[in-house]
């Protein structure tokens, strides 16, 4: 078999598998960036939509963050749950890169790591941005992103 047919079959067969998350469409990014900003503080919320509107950096690093804040087993935020202002301004002008590699071992909230790399010219001290939640102060770590719960599909 070509190379080029064993990529295609293959590639079809990954699309197809079932439970498979593909790619959020714009449309769902466009439905999460405003259940999103629903929960961003109010004086805030225009800040936050300008940023996810005219970067796509921004847009590229909370990608799945903004579907889902919190870790798959904690409980769905109540309709009129505020994100804390500590972490959306952190969020509006970060230090350094970053992603959302932890998540609060308490209430499940998605909190930033900083990013780095083997030959980072310039790395940082720690990657810990948070090492507490940000709304209840709980230990963040990544371990608390896959920990069991009763809501464990709640994103999906
Ligand atoms: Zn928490």
């Amino acid at each position: 078999m070509r190379l080029a047919t064993r990529i295609k079959s293959l590639t079809a067969r990954v699309e197809v598998r079932p439970g498979a998350k593909s790619r959020p469409t714009p449309e769902d990014i466009r439905r999460q960036r405003n259940e999103l900003l629903r929960h961003v503080p109010l004086d805030l919320q225009a800040t936050m939509g300008t940023l996810l509107d005219t970067d796509p950096l921004v847009v590229e690093t909370l990608i799945l963050w903004l579907g889902c804040p919190f870790a798959r087993w904690a409980r769905p935020a109540n309709p009129d749950y505020r994100l804390p202002r500590s972490l959306v301004e952190w969020m509006i002008a970060p230090p350094r890169a970053y992603w959302m590699g932890h998540h609060c071992e308490r209430c499940g909230l998605g909190v930033p790591i900083f990013s780095t790399w083997a030959n980072d010219p310039n790395p940082p001290s720690t990657v810990i941005a948070f090492p507490n939640c940000p709304a209840c102060r709980g230990r963040t770590s990544f371990a608390a992103s896959h920990q069991p719960g009763s809501e464990a599909e709640k994103c999906d």
